[in-house]
């Protein structure tokens, strides 16, 4: 009997103590004062002055020179794709190793996503092996990219920062103007990450943010679009706040709109949680070092570090099993969440979803050798 799904217990234990979730959310500043704020003025749907105060700390955390509030992740990527112009004969590239939400949003524009591999050392979308894929199966018109094999468009890539460690955004990047596909970035698990010095969100033409109850920073439900382009931005919010135009008291909508914006309540949760994310981010590094240090110690299993020239925010901590280390999986998820250690393996690869399973690809080998072999740790900051 190997003692591997035992050690890795301990060596977790020795960090997180007995019993630890795999992330909560942290109720420890303003929330209280700026949600009762709220309650007192009446100022609770979605016009509010929280929700423009979410917004300027959010393009001051990011950089990014706009922020527009969503009522979710999920609605902000939708909205991005509206804008990015993808609709119902087109595909658009997505990592087949994410959450599905970054999937099901191309799918509501009716549009197909196109799975691609992921590279181990960002876990993000391999770009070299894009390339390559891109080149066997598409090729330029004078329309931008078409997928040879079905006939459709190609309008846009979809990347994503797993678990909050930046992809390769300078190769993506690269490929996106060779192949003029839209560049949007899924940094819903990336606040606080930086690629290169710069905060993820900002090399895409639009970017979207999540704060669902899971995420470093949390508004109950949310999320956020960050775009650097003026006209876009004001794209999102009238498309996300039901295409209304602006009069003092007649209802004019001037397309189909989305009732999309972020109410104030949630905002001003939001605010006095983006007031903890430094005091967080730092928290999370010094639990990441506590893991790396405690793994370096064990056979058979390696902690998941930052690439290189990034920051990571390591919202979830990453250990991988060694490739003849797969059979033991679901035995360690077993011995770790029964001693109250909440682990979870990665998000069933898009493409062995039913709904997604006849979706175009390419070889997704990386991918599905990831999620045989990964594994979330707790990572609340408070374990720090
Ligand atoms: C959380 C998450 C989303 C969706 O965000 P919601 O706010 O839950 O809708 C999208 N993509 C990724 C990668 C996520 O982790």
């Amino acid at each position: 009997m190997t003692r591997l799904p035992s050690l890795i217990t301990e060596a977790v234990a020795s960090v997180a103590g007995d019993n630890a979730p795999l992330h909560t959310p942290e109720i420890s500043g303003n929330e209280w004062e700026y949600v009762k704020d709220c309650l007192d003025t009446e100022w609770v749907s979605t016009v509010g002055s929280y929700v423009n105060r979410f917004e300027e700390a959010l393009t001051e955390i990011t950089g990014a020179k706009f922020a527009i509030a969503t009522s979710s992740g999920t609605s902000a990527l939708h909205a991005c794709l509206i804008v990015a112009g993808v609709g119902r004969e087109d595909e658009v590239i997505v990592p087949a190793l994410t959450f599905v939400a970054t999937a099901n949003a191309v799918a509501y524009q009716g549009a197909t996503p196109h799975f691609v591999d992921c590279e181990l050392t960002t876990l993000g979308i391999d770009a070299a092996k894009l390339d390559q894929h891109l080149s066997d199966t598409a090729e330029l018109t004078g329309d931008g990219c078409r997928n040879r094999k079905t006939g459709r468009s190609i309008r846009a890539l979809i990347c994503m920062h797993t678990f909050g460690h930046p992809c390769d955004l300078d190769g993506l990047k690269a490929l996106c103007d060779r192949w003029r596909l839209v560049l949007i970035e899924d940094a819903a698990e990336s606040i606080g990450s930086y690629y290169k010095g710069q905060h993820t969100g900002n090399t895409g033409v639009l970017s979207a943010l999540s704060f669902n109850g899971n995420k470093i920073i949390t508004t109950g439900g949310g999320g956020a679009v960050l775009t650097n382009d003026e006209d876009l931005a004001r794209r999102i919010k009238h498309i996300t706040t039901t295409a209304k135009t602006p009069h003092a008291w007649e209802f004019v909508h001037d397309e189909i709109g989305y009732n999309y914006r972020l109410p104030n309540v949630n905002a001003a949760i939001g605010c006095a949680q983006l007031e903890k994310l430094p005091e967080w981010l730092h928290q999370k590094r010094a639990l990441a070092a506590k893991y790396r240090d405690v793994m370096k110690e064990l056979a058979g299993i390696s902690y998941f570090d930052e690439p290189a020239e990034c920051v990571s925010n390591y919202w979830l901590n990453v250990v991988m099993l060694d490739e003849d280390k797969i059979e033991l999986r679901d035995v360690i998820l077993e011995a770790l969440n029964g001693a109250g250690l909440m682990s979870r393996p990665a998000w069933t690869p898009m493409h062995m979803l039913e709904m997604f399973g006849k979706c175009p690809r390419g070889d997704l080998s990386t991918a599905e050798s990831v999620f045989r072999r990964l594994i979330n740790i707790p990572s609340s900051p408070r374990l720090a």
